[in-house]
């Protein structure tokens, strides 16, 4: 036999004896950089059932590293052994920080293997449960006359709802901004909004369904280009478009990392099970209910994946340079 095909043969057991070996009896973190109860922990703990399903014997466990707008759990992610044993899941945050962040110890386009995109979620504007305004109209009005009494939370500088709250103050064109308060995520956000001791929030459906329809906060508006007319609560709130900001639109997409350098046999097994899970009827299901919808289009390849957030980078990179965001 000649050497190459020697050395192909090799290489070719090596790959099939590391994917049959992994991910042995250790558990893989799904590493979400935002405190619990927020929608990329909701998404996290959706997909770690669904991951289990799909590779026998995981055990897929949520881990919540959080801080400095969701880039904490990406630095220890993009350190972590490249074993697939760490993994990330992170939202359009992977491509804001970047622009936000200039001195970020890893390069999102270079430090993470891309393992597919998993869902994309609308947002909603809602407040707290005292605020004298029903329809989206008077939330306007009434933010319009108060900014500079009222306060806008969200999940640090970087984060979702951050960015939603920037667009949005600047599509009304306040006069005056609300006082920004970030959290750890919008989990500890949200809960800072029941109690009363934060006005406003910008945040993705999968957190805010239930918070609306329990009438715990008021929901004021959604983020989508149409309105969400196939959803049971959602379709009853106007996106900010009809109401007068146009071009609105703002979804917020969430994906899976692995660190650079896991084995090609690691992250194909990742990828395929994350495709085959996006299919499963309950995790279809549990985010609909949620009004996100799971991807379906070439994104859930690593490829696409890639090539849309290095897509996103560059939409966002003049917004954010225009506007002098930087968090250092
Ligand atoms: N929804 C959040 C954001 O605004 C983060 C989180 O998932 O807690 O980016």
């Amino acid at each position: 036999m000649n050497k190459l095909l020697t050395l192909a043969l090799l290489a070719a057991a090596a790959f099939t004896a590391q994917a049959q070996s992994y991910p042995g009896n250790k558990p893989i973190a799904l590493v979400v950089p935002f405190a619990a109860g927020g929608p990329t922990d909701r998404v996290a703990r959706d997909l770690a059932v669904a991951m289990n399903k799909q590779i026998p014997g995981s055990n897929f466990v949520v881990e919540n590293t959080v801080g400095a707008g969701g880039t904490l759990g990406a630095i220890r992610v993009a350190k972590a052994a490249p074993d697939g044993h760490t993994l990330l899941v992170w939202h359009v945050g992977m491509a804001t920080t970047p622009i936000m962040y200039r001195k970020l110890s890893y390069k999102p386009l270079e430090d993470f293997e891309y393992l597919g995109m998993i869902n994309d979620v609308p947002m909603t504007l809602i407040g707290k449960p005292q605020l004298p305004a029903n329809t989206y109209r008077d939330f306007e009005n009434y933010i319009r006359a108060n900014a500079g009494k009222l306060n806008l939370a969200h999940a640090g500088l970087g984060s979702a709802s951050h960015l939603c709250g920037l667009m949005w103050q600047s599509a009304i064109k306040l006069s005056e901004s609300m006082t920004t308060i970030p959290f750890n995520g919008t989990g500890p956000a949200m809960n800072a909004l029941l109690g009363g001791q934060v006005d406003v929030m910008c945040d993705q459906t999968t957190s805010t369904t239930g918070q609306i329809e329990g009438g715990r906060v008021k929901g004021f508006a959604v983020t989508t280009a149409r309105p969400m007319s196939s959803h049971k609560l959602l379709k009853d709130y106007p996106t900010l478009a009809e109401m007068g900001l146009k071009n609105f639109n703002l979804t917020i997409w969430h994906g899976m990392y692995a660190p650079k350098g896991t084995p090609a046999a690691i992250t194909k097994q990742l990828n395929e099970a994350l495709q085959r899970a996006l299919k499963d009827p309950e995790f279809v299901k549990k985010q609909e209910a949620l009004g996100a919808l799971l991807v379906t289009d070439k994104r859930v390849t690593p490829e696409g994946h890639k090539a849309f957030v290095a897509a996103e980078i560059d939409r966002i990179r003049p917004v954010f340079e225009a506007a002098k965001a930087y968090a250092d």
